[in-house]
């Protein structure tokens, strides 16, 4: 595949990013099309877009899973698309926004990182079309389910499926521990538990390796222990080795 896509499913593609390990997903109908994130800044929701184009030539509809800079500061680049994402997730990014944007440039220049200057700058879209529970989208003619399971990464996380295929956002992340700036731990297991029963074929984390269910299992069990060991200090607390790398600057 073209551009960096790797075909996970019937014309569904991950695109796995060198910054930040970062996945972005693409959907493709007949007449449609859907991305799923749109990375750090406009430079990089620019490349993104060509390497859709490379792709397919329909127009295009997106999601953000979360609000975190690394998977909507790119939204600009899609527009005048619609941006969908979980209704708090609005409202988490127009909070947080400029919060996170000073965190990630301060590492980025303490890194010696140019991406610093094009973050810095980078137009903060807020998403557009929000959803409650759960919506299907018709993505040209295929149905596309967007879930809001409960909390966990953040208060505001959307989950996208499509045949067997899962785009998990940073609820599931493969090659370093689930991020924790803004999570809710005691409930994070909990939303994953109800993302496994959708986890029929490959499931895309925000961040890493595609994975599958037995991955998020044990991922749902740590985060699980954790919330044990959070109600009581005193419970054991053991991590499965696989998750012990340390990856900068995701969020
Ligand atoms: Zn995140």
């Amino acid at each position: 595949m073209t551009a960096g896509w790797r075909e996970v499913g019937d014309r569904v593609f991950v695109r796995r990013h060198r910054e930040l390990d970062l996945n972005c997903g693409l959907v493709v109908g007949d007449g449609g099309c859907l991305v799923v994130d749109t990375r750090s800044h406009l430079g990089e929701g620019r490349a993104l877009a060509e390497a859709v184009r490379s792709v397919t030539s329909h127009p295009w509809t997106v999601v953000n899973t979360h609000a975190h800079y690394d998977h909507c500061f790119g939204n600009a680049a899609f527009r005048p698309a619609e941006i969908w994402a979980a209704r708090q997730c609005a409202a988490e990014l127009a909070a947080t926004g400029e919060l996170q944007r000073a965190a990630a440039v301060a590492q980025l220049l303490s890194d010696g990182d140019p991406a610093a200057e094009l973050i810095a700058i980078a137009p903060i879209d807020l998403p557009d079309r929000l959803v409650d529970d759960a919506t299907v989208l018709d993505v040209g003619g295929r149905p596309v389910t967007l879930r809001h399971l409960g909390r966990g990464h953040t208060g505001a996380d959307l989950v996208v499926t499509v045949d067997d295929v899962v785009f998990a956002g940073d609820l599931v992340e493969e090659g370093a521990p689930p991020a924790m700036e803004d999570a809710f731990p005691l409930e994070w297991a909990e939303t994953v538990t109800a993302l496994l029963d959708l986890a029929r074929g490959p499931v895309v984390p925000g961040h890493g390796a595609v994975v599958d269910a037995a991955f998020v299992t044990a991922q749902r069990d740590e985060l699980a222990a954790l919330a044990r060991w959070l109600r009581d200090p005193g419970a054991e607390l053991v991590f499965d080795q696989r998750t012990r790398t340390t990856a900068r600057g995701r969020a």
